[in-house]
C-alpha cells in the first residue's frame, strides 16, 4: 500500500499502477444487513470512545470485521470519534495490497497486519488517550490497582520500535509481533492498541485500558507507594468483572450514554 506522510490526511490518490479506489461512503443498500449493522455498531462505538476521553482531533481509528472475514470496516480518515456517523465508516480489506478506499485512515495497515496475524480478532481500537499514551511512555508495568489494571496484568506489551503514525504494514506487521496473544499494547509516545473477539469487546477494553492507565498513574504518584490486587483476586476478577456477559452489560451501558448524549444514534 501507499505510504502517507501524515495522520489526519487521507490518501490522495491511489498507488501507481493500482485502480482507482471507491470514491463515495458505501450506500447502506450495498451492505448485506450484518454489515449495515457492525457498521452502526462502529459509529456508536467511536461515540463511546470520545466519551471516554479518547478523542484526539481526526486521529485514531475504530475497526471491525465479521467473524471469518477478509474485509473489514473503519472509521474514515477525516472524521473524529466524536462526529462519527456510519456514513463516516469505510470499508477495508486485509490484504494490504488491495487498493485503499480513498478515505481510509492513514494507519490502515496497522489494522491489516492485525487481523492478517489474529484471527480471533474482529475489532481493533488505536487512540491516543491521554492517561495510555502517558503511561507507555514510562517504564512502569501495569499493575492490579484496580479493577481495571487486574485485566492486563502480565498481558501489556510495549512498541518501541518507532512512536511514529504506523504507515506501512511492514511497521504494522512488528505492532502485531510485538501484540503477540496479548488484548491490549502500548505504542510508546504514542496511544494504545486495543484488540477484541468482538466490537464490543474491543471498545469495553479500551475504556478499561484508559481507566487502569489513569488510575496507576495516579497511585503511583501518592507517596509511600500502594497496595495492588493479590493473584487469586485478579483470576477472579477477569473471570466475573470482565466475563462476556459482564462485557455485554457494560457495551449496552455504553450505547445509553452515547445516546443520551446524541439521540439520533438510535437509528444506527
Ligand atoms: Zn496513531
Amino acid at each position: 500500500m501507499s505510504t502517507r506522510t501524515d495522520e489526519g490526511l487521507p490518501p490522495g490518490a491511489p498507488a501507481p499502477g493500482r485502480p482507482a479506489p471507491d470514491q463515495a461512503p458505501t450506500p447502506a443498500r450495498d451492505l448485506t444487513p450484518a454489515q449495515a449493522r457492525l457498521r452502526g455498531q462502529l459509529a456508536v462505538g467511536a461515540r463511546s470512545l470520545s466519551l471516554g476521553g479518547h478523542d484526539d482531533f481526526n486521529q485514531g481509528q475504530v475497526s471491525a470485521r465479521l467473524p471469518g472475514s477478509r474485509t473489514f470496516q473503519i472509521k474514515g480518515a477525516l472524521t473524529g470519534f466524536d462526529e462519527c456517523r456510519p456514513e463516516d465508516v469505510v470499508p477495508a480489506n486485509v490484504d494490504p495490497d488491495a487498493p485503499p478506499h480513498r478515505l481510509a485512515p492513514p494507519e490502515l495497515a496497522l489494522h491489516q497486519a492485525v487481523y492478517a496475524a489474529r484471527p480471533d480478532v474482529n475489532a481493533v481500537v488505536h487512540s491516543h488517550a491521554p492517561h495510555t499514551l502517558v503511561f507507555g511512555a514510562t517504564d512502569l508495568t501495569v499493575r492490579p490497582v484496580s479493577h481495571d489494571g487486574a485485566y492486563f496484568e502480565e498481558r501489556l506489551p510495549r512498541f518501541t520500535l518507532t512512536s511514529n503514525t504506523i504507515l506501512d504494514i511492514a511497521t504494522g506487521r512488528a505492532v502485531a509481533d510485538a501484540l503477540g496473544s496479548a488484548p491490549a499494547l502500548l505504542l510508546r509516545n504514542h496511544g494504545g492498541l486495543v484488540v477484541g473477539k468482538s466490537l464490543k469487546h474491543a471498545v469495553v477494553l479500551a475504556h478499561l485500558l484508559e481507566r487502569a492507565c489513569r488510575l496507576q498513574l495516579m497511585a503511583e504518584a501518592v507517596p509511600g507507594g500502594y497496595h495492588s490486587s493479590s493473584a487469586a483476586d485478579v483470576e477472579a476478577k477477569r473471570e466475573f468483572i470482565y466475563g462476556d456477559l459482564a462485557v455485554r452489560s457494560y457495551w449496552e451501558h455504553s450505547v445509553r450514554s452515547v445516546l443520551r448524549t446524541w439521540p439520533e444514534a438510535v437509528a444506527w
